[in-house]
Order: structure tokens, then C-alpha cells, then sequence
């Protein structure tokens, strides 16, 4: 039996179910990453490339990373280029893979990826798949999907009176010896798109990051942990986190882990079992309580998404409300620009278009800008920030979006007073000037 694990949104090797499984069969473990050149030049669903220069570099670090990682379990990792449904089946075919190990999906973009590439298989291939995207166990949620709460404090509320959250799994064992070729080359189903993969990868790996950057972000699962001990251990920031996390400026005024969790270079469980172990020896507050209880929001929005699958893509939302869908260009361009009239929003997008990254308390802002002071297709927005946000994650993404737009989980449906929240989260006007 070969056994081969199919990387998609899990970039690790840590608390990893299906790499763990593939292992536990005692027989020889593959692995493999798709990189798709329509995702890097094509267009999402409003006409941006899906995955924007930032996202990009910070995809391909990781994957190199985890190429490393895998390597000392003496798992090779292959890399290929083209679609999935044409380069998968045929390195299943090549190297007489028996099972392959898929993460389960909800939506139907991936949906239609997994099954494209499943009925290239022969029948005689199993497969195997496993949620590895969640902090809480799906299988002991005190309610069904279908019950699933739509406001959060009624989520949280319910979870946490009978909290249990799984140990995260170890990395397995390294492998004896394979004799599956160890092959770091690119591979694909078209040879043309090598010389065009390259100039991607070289365009992407080439990009300087900006001298304000709030974060010098770096792709990979060790990476992922350096900053994890950071955080916690090397700094205690996490012991002040709940009166920093509205910061607009810095390394320190949030985690940053948003970016390793988006792609799986982290899971939620490590990140859960790490703050436990800081609360037990050092300092439990509400600053470390309230890392827990945001990684319980990314959990509620992911829920969301399985609930309601591509209605979060919808322009009604998931309450299926009026919404209005017109788009004015001469709008969007000021908007992504930075040139609306509005410092303070103007700062922020300016900060996401020459970084890929943008705080809390600034998306919230420009969100509730776009949607509902200048009454734009909130789905324009969202759009815009998959392709340039380097932690673009479909749920929290999409869910945020209908949330400050009013067509998805919030009951109060409020609008953000950009001048107001200037004089907040800016009194002193810094975060402006720097991006101004
Ligand atoms: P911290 O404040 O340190 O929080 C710790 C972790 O909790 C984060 O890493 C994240 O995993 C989770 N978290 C925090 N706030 C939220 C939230 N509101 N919703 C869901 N999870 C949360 N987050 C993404 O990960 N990907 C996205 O594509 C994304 N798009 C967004 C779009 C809009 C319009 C808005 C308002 C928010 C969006 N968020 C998104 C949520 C949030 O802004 C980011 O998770 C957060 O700013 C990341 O910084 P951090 O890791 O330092 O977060």
C-alpha cells in the first residue's frame, strides 16, 4: 500500500489527522501540493486575481517549509503545477498510490476541485478525508448543524458550558525509508506552464515588503511557532492583548496568527494548548481568555460557512435580505486607492494595498464604509481583500463581510463612524501619517 496525503489548507505536519493517519498504516507515505495557475492569474469571482502577490509569496514559503519538514519524516512532497484534476490523478497513477488523504470542504469552489480530481481516480483508490480546520470538535457540538446558533454569543455561550477541545495530534514518527522518489521539482500537466509558474514564483518571492509593515510576515509551520513562543512566552504580549487589540500600529497590538492559521500552517489547537500551558504557569486574565474567545469567533464563522455553504457569497446574505448590487467603478477605485475623502480610511486601505494586511479595527472600518455609508455591492469589498489579504480565509472573510454589512450574523446591524473611530483608535493621528 502507498499511501499519499493531498496538502490544501493544512501546511503542517503538527496536529495534522490525515498526515497522521496515512502514517499509522505502516506503509509508505507521499505527499503532494497543487499549485493551480489560475488561482495566481486568473480572476475570483469579481474579477481580481484569487490570489494576490503577498498571499502568494507567503504560500509559497510555506509550502517550500513544509517540503523541509516533511522531508526529516522521509515523506516527499511533491510539488506540481496545473490543475489539480490532471496533475493528482496522473502522480496517483505514476507512482501506484492505493490511498489518498483529503481535507474535508464545504464550499463549492473546492467542493468541485476534490470531486474533479476523486472521479479522475480508479476505483480501486480510497479515499480518505478528515476536518482539520476547526478548534472545537464537530462531533461534540451541543447542537446540530442545522441548529447551529446564527448569533455568536449564543454559540459561545453554548459551547463553552461543556467545553472540550481535542489534544492536538504529534507529529508522527518519521517513515522508514521510502522508495518514492524524494522530488522537490515542479512537476506538471503542461510543460508551458513551468516558464510561466517560475515567473510567478520569482514575481512573488521578489516583492519587498514595505518598510511600515505592521508584521514582517513569513510562511511556514516553524515560522508559525516562532511566533506563537513570541507572543506568549519570549514577551507576555498575550497577557495585555485585550486592552492592545484595537491597535493599528506595530508587531505587537494582536497575535498576527491569523495569516499561518489561514493556510493550515497552525492549527487552532496548538494555538489553544499553548495558551493553557502560559495560563497555568505564568498569567491567566482576560487578555489571555480573549485570544481563546477570538479563536472561538473563527470557529463560529467556519461553522457558518458549513451551515450555509455559497450562501455567504450571495448578495442578501444569509438572511437572504435586499442588498443593494451595484457597483460604481469610480467608487471602488477611490475606495482601494485610498483617495475617498476619509483619512482614517484612506490609511487603511492604503496600508492593505502596499502590505496585504490590514488590523481588525481597519477592515471593520473600510467594510462598513464600502457597504453601508456609500451603499456598494458589499461583495465587491470582500472580493477585493481574497485576492490581496495575506491571510484571506474564505469563512472569516466572507462572514465578516455580511456581518458588517448587515446581511449576516449580526443582530444589530450597526454602521461605523469612521471620524468618530479615527478620534478612538488614532487620537494622536500616527497610524494616519504613516500611510498618508
Ligand atoms: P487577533 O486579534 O490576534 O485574534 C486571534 C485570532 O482570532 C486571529 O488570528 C483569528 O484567527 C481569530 N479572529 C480574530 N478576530 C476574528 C474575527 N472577527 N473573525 C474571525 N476570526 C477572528 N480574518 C481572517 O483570518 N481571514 C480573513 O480573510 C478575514 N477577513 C476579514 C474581513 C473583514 C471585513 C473583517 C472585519 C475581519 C476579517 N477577519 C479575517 C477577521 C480579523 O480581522 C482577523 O482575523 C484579524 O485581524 C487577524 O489579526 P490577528 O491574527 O492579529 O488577530
Amino acid at each position: 500500500m502507498k499511501s499519499l496525503v493531498w496538502y490544501t489548507d493544512n501546511l503542517r505536519v503538527a496536529d495534522h489527522p490525515l498526515l497522521t493517519a496515512a502514517c499509522a498504516q505502516g506503509n509508505e507515505v507521499a505527499a503532494v501540493y497543487c499549485y493551480d495557475p489560475k488561482h495566481f492569474e486568473g480572476n475570483n469571482s469579481k474579477g481580481y486575481v484569487k490570489i494576490g502577490a503577498y498571499r502568494a509569496k507567503f504560500i509559497i514559503e510555506s509550502v517550500l517549509e513544509l517540503q523541509t519538514n516533511l522531508k526529516a519524516l522521509n515523506i516527499p512532497l511533491y510539488i506540481l503545477v496545473g490543475s489539480p484534476e490532471l496533475t493528482i490523478p496522473a502522480l496517483v497513477k505514476d507512482k501506484g498510490i492505493t490511498d489518498i488523504y483529503a481535507q474535508e470542504v464545504w464550499h463549492s469552489e473546492e467542493l468541485n476541485r476534490n470531486n474533479k480530481v476523486f472521479k479522475q481516480l480508479s476505483d480501486e483508490v480510497k479515499i480518505h478525508k478528515a476536518y482539520d480546520q476547526f478548534l472545537l470538535d464537530k462531533e461534540q457540538w451541543p447542537f446540530t448543524l442545522f441548529r447551529l446558533p446564527d448569533v455568536f454569543s449564543t454559540f459561545r455561550n453554548k459551547v463553552e458550558k461543556n467545553l472540550k477541545i481535542p489534544l492536538p495530534l504529534p507529529v508522527p514518527a518519521p517513515m522508514a525509508k521510502t522508495t518514492l522518489q524524494m522530488d522537490a521539482k515542479a512537476k506538471t500537466d503542461n510543460p508551458l506552464q513551468i516558464n510561466k509558474w517560475d515567473s510567478i514564483v520569482s514575481e512573488a518571492i521578489n516583492i519587498k515588503t514595505d518598510h511600515r509593515s505592521a508584521f514582517p510576515f513569513k510562511g511556514g509551520e516553524i515560522q508559525a511557532l516562532l511566533r506563537l513562543r513570541s507572543y506568549l512566552w519570549d514577551t507576555d504580549h498575550v497577557a495585555t492583548y485585550k486592552n492592545t487589540r484595537n491597535g493599528l500600529l506595530g508587531t505587537e497590538y494582536s497575535t498576527k496568527f491569523s495569516a499561518w492559521l489561514a493556510n493550515g500552517s497552525i492549527s487552532a489547537r496548538t494555538i489553544y494548548v499553548e495558551l493553557k500551558k502560559y495560563e497555568a504557569s505564568r498569567t491567566k486574565n482576560e487578555s489571555t481568555y480573549w485570544v481563546f474567545f477570538e479563536l472561538l469567533w473563527r470557529d463560529f464563522f467556519k461553522c457558518v460557512g458549513l451551515k450555509y455553504g455559497d450562501r455567504i457569497f450571495k448578495s442578501g446574505g444569509i438572511l437572504n435580505k435586499e442588498f443593494a448590487d451595484g457597483q460604481d467603478y469610480k467608487k471602488f477605485e477611490n475606495w482601494k486607492n485610498g483617495s475617498t475623502g476619509d483619512a482614517f480610511i484612506n490609511a487603511n486601505m492604503k496600508e492593505l494595498a502596499h502590505t496585504g494586511w490590514m488590523s481588525n479595527r481597519g477592515r471593520q472600518n473600510v467594510a462598513s464604509f464600502w457597504s453601508k455609508s456609500w451603499e456598494q455591492d458589499w461583495r465587491v469589498g470582500a472580493a477585493y481583500f481574497e485576492s490581496v489579504l495575506i491571510d484571506y480565509d474564505v469563512d472569516c472573510n466572507w462572514g465578516n463581510w455580511m456581518y458588517i454589512s448587515g446581511v449576516g450574523n449580526d443582530p444589530r446591524d450597526r454602521i461605523f463612524d469612521s471620524k468618530r473611530q479615527a478620534q478612538m483608535y488614532d487620537a494622536s493621528g500616527s497610524f494616519q501619517k504613516k500611510w498618508l
